[in-house]
């Protein structure tokens, strides 16, 4: 059956090259089974016929369905405006259906005289009811429908694919393959997993996503096919668990030695916080165990996860390992390189640094000292996974601001060794351990719940333009105190010209009232060439500038205690996360730090939402919770799928928590008695487990 669901969809009636072309292009839809897969976004109840008198203003239906025999036709308007009215009416009442596109075809078929059954959204004027585009359908053919009635689903589709296949279009393509595919839907559970958890048989579920009856019918296939999905994202997590607690295959860093004790004793710039001393001792234990370690690392911007990254590493050369560390972007690994080579100075440890823009020289080095062992560290970007990157003996490996990287990028990674290295994540985005453990695989999490000593919160407030003065009076006060300021500039895929266009604009605008020679501004963005970049920020960091106008390139990870005001310009065009990641530029150093909202008058409630709420807390625990609530959970699961290496199509694991944990025992118990799915019995629970391995996913708990 497999190789049937695995067939184009092209050929099923209704689709054909061009739209199978779109689909593709359009909504990811290549095979019979991705087709049957792609589920309603809602639903519309048309069980329910109203009499043309019941539906007023009053009733608040989104969609209504009724009957009505057409009582005449006419024509108005020209040209582009033309547009064309079927006036309909039953017993209690009378209705005007109107349509400005496909005209002719609607004029051709249209009888007067004859019973329609009319579907869509009402709109009244002066009390009369109207029916812009309606679906229409002849009484007699909608009685003789293949799919009768009960809740129809709507499909999301896209402004291009809506010309060629719109909601109703999908629908009919859905309807024709479900004639084709319903007696070869094979079932992938036993039937005691189905009796134990109450769930429907596959078929009927796939049958009721599509076309229920009931809005029960419909609960019961949701149920079903989140089920499934989660299930087979469960058997695999659990398995590699099993895999990896069985092998005992991790290093073993039995000694703390020369390296970690010289740094520790007699290099530590301050003493650690006491959550840091407790990850660190984690860390330890998990790499004396046997097992390999597999460790996220939550803890807020400015937390200081870097030096408990370097005191593992260091860790790992003590034991005659190498370490490397992955950061997203090659500013911050540029910083990473720096600094960790600072605090290493002097003692018997060699950092390398690789990053997509790295000289022919330093390359050259980079990858000499990787292969023959004589780099400890080696600081890059994701260049560090590129395949020509080979190590002699590479025991432990940091990823920085994990939610930065695409799964794959993380995945080729641990490819690198027979054995599997230790990992630790670094992220400063909290994300429920549950959550983690679906979108990462089998982890053990982490915390740094505590700020270094000293740092007084950051005070924000949100201007709106208007008060533009009175920023640029305040930025000369601090710099006047001696402070640096980062000005920071929106940049959104989409509009990337624009935003440069803003940044450019910006500079100008700040270097005229910021003028030489008492201020010295200097600017960072995607565009610059990197050595530009680089100047740059070192600039800023020696205290050489006294603003920084940049992208938010600058987001993530950038350290400059001295900087304490950060202006954020259309701050109502950022996410909180990201507002929360930038204002952590700021709060570094000892002094009273600031972060500027400015922003246009006119908002949006969630954009002033996000505001109020940046103006309120500090907390990036609390932030990432109201951002969960602000976004509303389509557009986390959205992000989340990006983020998750299973292609979850109805699952949604920060709502669905419930059916995750159900699916994570049944999975539990399912591979303790048979932990390669070998019974006869068990052929669908394989399958399902290797649909839901991510392909691409070696991740990192995957080593193994
Ligand atoms: P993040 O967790 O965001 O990566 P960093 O590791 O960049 O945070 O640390 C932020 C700043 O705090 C750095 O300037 C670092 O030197 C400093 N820092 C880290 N730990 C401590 C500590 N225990 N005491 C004082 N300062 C610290
Ligand atoms: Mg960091």
């Amino acid at each position: 059956m497999g190789d049937f669901m695995d067939n184009t969809i092209q050929y099923v009636s209704g689709v054909g090259e061009t739209r199978a072309k779109l689909l593709r292009s359009e909504l990811g839809i290549t095979t019979i089974r991705d087709m049957l897969w792609y589920f309603p976004f809602r639903y519309i109840d048309r069980t329910k016929v109203y009499n043309i008198g019941e539906i007023g203003e009053s009733l608040g239906a989104a969609y209504v369905q009724f009957r009505g025999r057409v009582t005449g036709t006419s024509f108005a308007g020209a040209g582009r405006k033309r547009r064309f009215t079927v006036y309909v009416s039953d017993k209690t009442g009378s209705a005007e259906l109107v349509w400005f596109q496909g005209v002719k075809w609607i004029e051709k078929s249209i009888e007067v005289g004859r019973e329609y059954l009319v579907f869509g959204k009402p709109s009244f004027f002066r009390g009369e009811l109207s029916i812009i585009h309606p679906e229409i359908e002849s009484v007699e053919k909608a009685l003789n429908r293949k799919m009768p009635g009960g809740l129809q689903g709507i499909y999301s589709t896209t402004e291009k694919l809506s010309g060629a296949v719109g909601t109703k279009g999908i629908y009919n393509i859905i309807c024709n393959l479900w004639t084709l595919v319903q007696d070869k839907i094979d079932e992938t559970l036993p039937p005691e997993v189905m009796h134990r958890y109450g769930l429907i048989p596959l078929k009927e579920a796939l049958r009721n996503i599509h076309f229920p009856q009931t809005p029960e019918k419909l609960r019961q296939a949701q149920y079903r096919l989140k089920f499934d999905e989660l299930l087979g994202v469960q058997l695999n997590i659990q398995s590699q668990r099993t895999q990896r607690m069985s092998r005992q295959n991790g290093f073993v860093f039995t000694k703390v030695g020369d390296k970690f004790n010289s740094f520790y004793n007699n290099r530590l710039p301050f003493p650690l916080t006491g959550a840091q001393k407790r990850v660190v001792r984690e860390i330890r234990n998990d790499t004396v165990s046997g097992y390999q370690m597999n460790r996220l690392l939550q803890g807020d911007v400015g937390s200081g996860k870097t030096i408990v990254a370097l005191l593992s590493m260091l860790l790992a050369a003590d034991n005659g390992f190498q370490a490397c560390m992955m950061a997203p972007t090659e500013i911050l690994a540029r910083q990473h390189f720096a600094t960790i080579s600072r605090m290493v100075e002097g003692l018997d440890i060699k950092v390398s640094i690789l990053t997509g823009s790295s000289k022919a020289r330093e390359r050259r080095h980079a990858l000499e000292s990787a292969a023959d062992g004589s780099a400890d560290i080696l600081i890059g970007t994701h260049a560090l996974i590129e395949e020509r990157v080979v190590f002699s003996n590479l025991g432990f490996v940091v990823i920085d601001e994990q939610h930065r990287f695409g799964v794959e990028q993380r995945a080729r990674m641990w490819t690198k060794n027979e054995q599997p290295p230790h990992i630790l994540v670094m992220t400063a985005t909290p994300i429920p351990r549950t959550l983690a453990m679906t979108l990462y695989g089998d982890l053990d999490v982490s915390v740094i719940d505590e700020l270094p000593p000293g740092r007084q919160p950051i005070r924000t407030v949100h201007y709106y333009d208007s008060a533009r003065l009175r920023l640029y009076g305040f930025m000369r006060e601090q710099i006047a105190l001696g402070r640096q300021v980062y000005v920071v500039y929106p940049l959104i895929k989409e509009s990337e010209s624009m935003d440069y266009k803003d940044l450019t604009d910006g500079f100008e605008a700040i270097t005229r009232d910021f003028p030489l020679p008492q201020y010295r501004v200097t600017a960072c963005h995607g565009k610059m060439k990197p050595e530009d970049k680089e100047d740059a920020m070192r600039e800023f960091k020696e205290g050489l500038a006294h603003i920084m106008v940049a992208t938010s390139v600058i987001e993530v990870g950038v350290d400059v205690p001295n900087a304490t005001v950060m202006v954020i310009e259309s701050a109502e065009r950022f996410g909180l996360a990201q507002l929360h990641q930038l204002r952590g530029r700021v709060g570094r150093g000892g002094g009273q730090s600031y972060c500027i909202l400015m922003s246009g008058e006119k908002l949006s409630k969630e954009a002033r939402q996000r505001l109020d709420a940046m103006c309120e807390t500090t907390d990036g625990f609390r932030l990432a919770e109201l951002d969960l609530k602000l976004r509303g959970a389509g557009d986390i699961h959205g992000t989340m799928q990006s983020g998750s290496a299973f292609d979850l199509k109805i699952a949604n694991p920060t709502l669905d928590v419930q059916i995750l944990q159900t699916t994570q025992q049944a999975a539990m118990e399912l591979l303790e008695a048979d932990p390669n799915l070998s019974h006869p019995s068990h052929a669908g629970l394989q399958k399902l487990k290797e649909r839901y391995s991510g392909k691409e996913r070696s991740d990192f708990s995957m080593i193994s």
